[in-house]
């Protein structure tokens, strides 16, 4: 977004009545109960404001959850060392100035009614600006971190709030899941092998698999994967999507209870763990091995790995992993970064941009609706390429049986209802945020042993994030006192 121009202005705009809204909401809500109270309010906010603005403006610090961890973490010595005599400017122009106007200010107690009315007007004024200016969001989403940290007094307020629910999410005991039994244990000499790959953004509406009109999976041809129908994601963001897919608890996980993850529990029980991630926003959890993008690249050769950035590296090595290892059962996650926006098209080799033109800018409102699209089918296409490199892998495997199941976190907005990207609240989010593909392989060694084929696990009418932890578990043939045959799409 260039300065200067209208759209600026607009976002500027936006910003302040997001920011006065706020407070005038807060300061009304604090008046209801005494007018010492607000007036107590003000001048510990603007107490706040002025150390803030001073630390701000001296270290160029940016007052996010880990600077507020940092701020609480410090001692005096230190404190001491990072005051100078210019905070008393600071203190003078924005605490004590301002702070004796607002001492004298003469306030008149004002009836309940015209409170309500007061907090209803602000509230409609302010839906109604956001709602008009929505072509905002998604810059203001996109910096919404940086923003954060920027308000004033928000930011310290909401990021120490975070800070100490971290702590206390850390200090939360874990709680160990029931012990677990493998049923039937794994024949001699025969590795059993599950790979998830967890998706990003991709919504099933553009996949050929679930009657999209282009062709997006033209690498795995219908017949060769099981097409689950009607998967509904738990969230329309990462974290929350990822907390439910490895949560026992599916959807109804909460941050009440900190139990054991899937991966945790696999490996706790021997099962070889390895994650491989080129995206974020996973839970704690322990693995035999969790290597990130970065970590891939180091060992391996660059003419080896052409296309280094991109997901495609979550292979790079795996089957030399597997085969190296004396273990019998592996979990394999490999978490892409995948069709995540608003920069679709930096998200795929420049051989896989099958549909053109496409949408070259993050400001997606300046592009047109049909470069939106091709930008992102271009990301599924290569997604599918990769299930189909994924599968070729494994087929490749000697002596195994394995499966490779692969679902998004949650899907994504191309410019229907003016809305872009994810993350719309549950209750109101469109299908498309929510509504994602759910696809399964098995290898001939895995079909027979069970007796299973694509025909009986994609039997299901409704699925969702709820059947991965045990489906996992059910492919792993891993049982235990919370298992659930109902949600594990491999149980005859
Ligand atoms: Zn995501």
């Amino acid at each position: 977004m260039s300065f200067g121009t209208l759209n600026w202005a607009l976002t500027l705009t936006t910003l302040a009545v997001i920011q006065a809204g706020l407070m005038l909401v807060v300061l009304l809500c604090a008046s209801l109960s005494s007018l010492r109270l607000l007036k107590f309010s003000c001048l510990l906010i603007l107490l706040g404001n002025a150390l803030a603005l001073y630390f701000m403006d001296t270290y160029g610090v940016v007052l996010d959850r880990d600077m507020m961890g940092n701020v609480f973490n410090t001692n005096a010595r230190e404190a001491m060392e990072t005051l100078h005599p210019r905070l008393l400017l600071y203190m003078a122009v924005f605490l004590v100035l301002p702070g004796i106007l607002i001492v004298e200010l003469n306030i008149q107690k004002i009836s309940l009614l015209k409170h309500a009315l007061g907090i209803a007007a602000t509230l409609f004024f302010a839906t109604t600006w956001l709602y008009a200016n929505a072509s905002n969001w998604l810059w203001i989403d996109k910096h919404a971190k940086q923003l954060g940290a920027l308000m004033l007094p928000w930011s310290y307020v909401v990021n120490t709030v975070r800070h100490f629910d971290q702590q206390a999410a850390k200090n939360r005991q874990q709680i160990l899941l029931p012990p677990a039994q493998f049923h039937p244990p794994a024949p001699m000499n025969n590795k059993r092998i599950v790979v998830l790959v967890i998706g990003e953004a991709a919504r099933a509406k553009n996949f050929s698999h679930y009657g999209y009109g282009r062709n997006t999976n033209a690498y795995t041809q219908s017949g060769l994967l099981a097409v689950m129908q009607n998967t509904r994601s738990c969230a329309t963001y990462t974290t929350q999507s990822l907390a439910c897919m490895l949560s026992h608890q599916g959807a109804s996980v909460s941050t009440q209870h900190n139990y054991e993850t899937l991966p945790s529990y696999l490996h706790r029980h021997g099962v070889s763990v390895i994650w491989r991630s080129n995206n974020w926003g996973e839970p704690s959890m322990k693995t035999t091995l969790y290597e990130k993008l970065e970590d891939i690249q180091k060992n391996c050769p660059p003419q080896e790995c052409a296309n280094h950035g991109f997901d495609e590296i979550l292979l790079h090595g795996l089957v030399q992993k597997i085969s190296a290892s004396d273990n019998t059962r592996f979990l394999i996650v490999l978490h892409q970064t995948g069709s995540h926006g608003p920069a679709y098209h930096t998200k795929y080799p420049p051989e896989f941009e099958r549909f053109k033109p496409v949408c070259r800018s993050v400001q997606l409102s300046d592009c047109s609706n049909e470069s939106i699209v091709n930008a992102y089918d271009n990301t599924i296409v290569y997604t599918d390429y990769i299930l189909s490199r994924l599968i070729t892998l494994l087929q490749e495997l000697k002596n195994s049986s394995s499966v490779m199941m692969y679902v998004s976190d949650h899907g994504e907005s191309l410019g229907e209802y003016g809305l872009y990207l994810h993350g719309t609240p549950n209750s109101i989010a469109p299908d498309v945020q929510r509504d994602i593909p759910f696809l399964v392989w098995m290898s001939k060694n895995f079909q027979q042993e069970r007796g299973l084929g694509n025909n009986t696990v994609q039997r299901g009418t409704a699925h969702s994030h709820d059947h991965i932890f045990h489906s996992v578990m059910g492919a792993l043939g891993v049982r235990s006192a919370i298992y659930k045959a109902d949600l594990d799409v491999f149980h005859p």
